[in-house]
């Protein structure tokens, strides 16, 4: 496949390179350059997109997410975070069967894609149906099934996860395992420890919750005299490739110790903002230089998957935190954007160079709320809708193409999934409330 004249966008310098071909062999970058299409015999029988007045820019990572959740969009509004949890979520997700996880992960993973998501670390139930969602729709993806360590019947449901994650490794390289215990606050130390002994084993990474809120942190410190992060680290979660969720009231020595590790945190903004819970974590944590993406949590809490809309709450929400107008530059903000990759450890995904995997994205700019291009990079951040999102590659495969996806899995298309997902919600809100945490 060869992308033609295009205009190629790097976040990480914001750098603009125009009238660029991209040769794209296999499943990787071959060859970046001008004119590489004029008259070349070589590249004929090579699919050709024509790139021309579209700009170029590497997929955009979702660095934590529970996709699943889209079954619950619009279900619990309104109301404080104990009672979120405890009153709703937890409630509803006791109904949950593993096709309507299926059914959820097919709709998280249709609205990534058309937003352009190429790659998200999903943490949820289920998981081997989400996998298949996964496979089904060519998205890629690191897969996590929540474990807790604790309730009725957790050693079984931690047996399975493991079998899941021996039967899943290595099945696909697009879709990769990790082990994920849910939060310090609800795992005990040694499920924990017990978590990165089967990890190392497994060889596979981490993805973990961590000082999502304030009370979080003074209650670790209550009970186990460490912050939860602290936990993290003497635990031996806080390692290179684990990926930590939030750590948004991180304090300024426990982001010490995640650059040390080599962890990184998936900044979920939109979740803070509608918590009404301002805070400066993402000044302090660009300061320390810890490798850091956006997620977009749960669509429960963030309502879209849109990673685009994610980094924009970002950049409000961390000039607000400090009352200056000057933080969170978009120098500063989009290389996040598509520095996901470091927090999967996958130092070269989210680069456009020869040899990294061919995950892209172009994007159309003739719409009006992209108009006029003062600063490209300022209406990527601040004015990009998803009608801009032109096509999506993932793994050198065309995924979705002037707007809509190519292949979609169910037959009756996306209104036979609308359909199934209707039948699910009126399901979930309604049958057996119990009380929270039972059957976990
Ligand atoms: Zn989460």
């Amino acid at each position: 496949m060869i992308i033609k004249d295009t205009t190629l966008l790097s976040f990480s310098n914001l750098s603009i390179r125009e009238n660029t071909d991209v040769l794209i062999e296999g499943n990787r970058i071959a060859k970046i350059g001008e004119g590489l299409c004029k008259g070349e015999q070589l590249y004929s029988g090579h699919e050709v997109i024509n790139g021309r007045g579209l700009y170029l820019i590497p997929g955009l990572v979702n660095a934590h997410a529970h996709t699943g959740m889209t079954l619950l969009r619009g279900a619990a509004e309104d109301i404080k975070i104990d009672d979120w949890f405890n009153k709703y979520i937890w409630i509803y997700e006791q109904n949950l069967t593993p096709d309507d996880v299926y059914f959820g992960t097919l709709l998280g993973a249709a609205e990534m894609l058309l937003s352009g998501v190429t790659l998200v670390a999903d943490h949820y139930f289920f998981m081997d149906r989400a996998w298949q969602a996964y496979k089904d729709i060519g998205i890629r993806a690191d897969l996590s099934w929540a474990l807790f360590g604790t309730g009725d019947n957790w050693q079984a449901k931690y047996r399975q996860t493991l079998d899941f994650t021996e039967k899943h490794l290595n099945r696909d390289p697009r879709l990769t395992i990790s082990l994920g215990p849910h939060s310090p606050y609800i795992c005990s130390d040694d499920f924990l420890k017990e978590c990165v002994k089967q990890a190392e084993a497994l060889k596979v990474k981490l993805h973990i919750h961590v000082s999502e809120e304030k009370n979080q942190v003074s209650r670790s410190l209550e009970e186990r005299g460490k912050t939860p992060v602290e936990v993290l680290h003497s635990t031996g979660i806080l390692r290179p490739g684990t990926i930590l969720a939030h750590a948004y009231y991180a304090t300024d020595e426990d982001l010490g110790l995640i650059k040390q590790s080599g962890a990184g945190v998936a900044h979920c903004a939109k979740t803070y903002l509608k918590f009404g819970d301002l805070h400066d974590f993402l000044p302090r944590a660009l300061a320390t230089g810890i490798n850091l993406a956006f997620g977009t949590d749960g669509p429960c809490s963030n309502n879209t998957m849109n990673i685009f809309e994610v980094a924009r709450d970002a950049a409000l929400l961390a000039k607000s935190s400090v009352q200056d107008a000057e933080s969170a530059a978009i120098k500063n903000l989009l290389p996040l954007l598509s520095g996901g990759g470091r927090v999967l450890g996958l130092p070269a995904y989210g680069e456009i160079i020869q040899g990294s995997p061919a995950d892209l994205v172009l994007i159309d700019p003739a719409s009006p709320n992209m108009q006029p291009e003062h600063n490209i990079f300022a209406n990527i951040l601040y004015s990009l809708g998803q009608r801009n999102i032109h096509t999506v590659i993932v793994d050198g495969k065309v995924v979705v193409s002037n707007g809509k996806l190519v292949n979609f899995p169910l037959a009756g298309g996306m209104a036979e999934l609308y359909n199934e997902i209707a039948k699910i919600k009126n399901r979930i809100t309604r049958a057996g409330r119990g009380g929270p945490m039972q059957s976990y």
